[in-house]
């Protein structure tokens, strides 16, 4: 049993996991209270494709209560003293994907941070070919819990497949009782999500973040150009932001209109914590091998 990977594609998750793990590093230095949110982004983008990476999907700064999928359009939105800042970047070589997160803290939630942190290293000090998915939830759930927090529980880690960047298996945050062995060669992340709050977090806002679901025919010479772009990115999911400094905004937002009302696009709308805890959040990209594991995304 096991994944097929040539030395080739451990190569190229690798140097994906390099050029991103250095660009989550960077934007994390940039993390300051009155600087853009969109700047710091666009920077972050910047790196990853300025190494010759291709963005796995789009860098997202999700704060405080919102646990993920925040990728804002609006230049003026910056980061305040006391936020709780998660980036979570990817990139990719030839569709081998690298996703990776941190959290920046503005204020003073230390201990929510190493909650999180402890998590995913604790976890991924028990990867092995074929451990059973099972004891790395317990261990995510046993580590967040002895920090007084809840790990979110409807948020997981996952397997990593070429232009894939959600595959099976889920890794919960909790024992779901179902177990599934770990493969060798089998790539995944590993991110536990810590709470102050309930753990469980619901879709909350406009969505900014799309997957192409299934084409139709578009009107506007926009939405055709930005659709022909779309299709180019083979199935990775992008934002609407990319498209801003292509064409005028008005007539982006108009294509992205009429994408969303033929039920064109998937839509990853915000995600919040339901009783607006704080929410930290570390995530590793990894190769399984034996005994070890590759962490692609660790870089010094
Ligand atoms: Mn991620
Ligand atoms: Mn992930």
């Amino acid at each position: 049993m096991g994944f097929a990977v040539d030395e080739e594609t451990i190569r190229k998750y690798k140097r994906a996991g390099e050029i991103t793990g250095n660009a989550l590093k960077y934007g994390a230095s940039l993390v300051k209270p009155g600087v853009s949110v969109v700047e710091v982004l666009d920077k972050i983008e910047e790196r990853i494709k300025s190494r010759g990476a291709g963005l796995a999907f789009p860098a997202a700064a999700s704060i405080n209560y919102i646990a993920a999928h925040s990728a804002p359009v609006d230049e003026s939105e910056v980061f305040h003293e006391g936020d709780v800042v998660k980036l979570d970047i990817g990139g990719e070589i030839d569709g081998f994907v690298a996703d990776t997160a941190l959290t920046v803290d503005l204020g003073n939630h230390e201990k929510l941070l190493e909650a999180s942190k402890n998590a995913l290293y604790n976890t991924i000090k028990l990867v092995k070919t074929g451990v059973d998915v099972r004891s790395l939830s317990r261990e995510i759930n046993r580590t967040i819990t002895s920090f007084g927090y809840s790990p979110i529980k409807n948020l997981t880690g996952h397997g990593l497949d070429k232009y894939v960047v959600h595959d099976e298996p889920a890794i919960p945050a909790y024992d779901t009782g179902n177990s599934i062995f770990l493969e060798e060669n089998q790539v995944i992340a590993i991110e536990p999500f810590a709470s102050s709050g309930v753990g469980v977090v619901v879709e909350s806002g406009e969505p900014t973040i799309f997957m192409l679901d299934h084409e139709k025919p578009v009107r506007s010479l926009t939405a055709r150009r930005i659709l022909k772009e779309i299709k180019s990115l083979n199935g990775l999911p992008f934002t609407i932001r990319w498209f801003y400094s292509e064409y005028p905004k008005l007539l982006v937002n108009e294509a992205f209109r009429e994408f969303r009302r033929k039920n064109m696009l998937v839509e990853f709308p915000p995600l919040v914590d339901m009783s607006k805890g704080l929410v930290a959040q570390f995530e590793h990209t990894m190769i399984v091998k034996g005994d070890k594991v590759i962490v692609t995304t660790m870089v010094k």
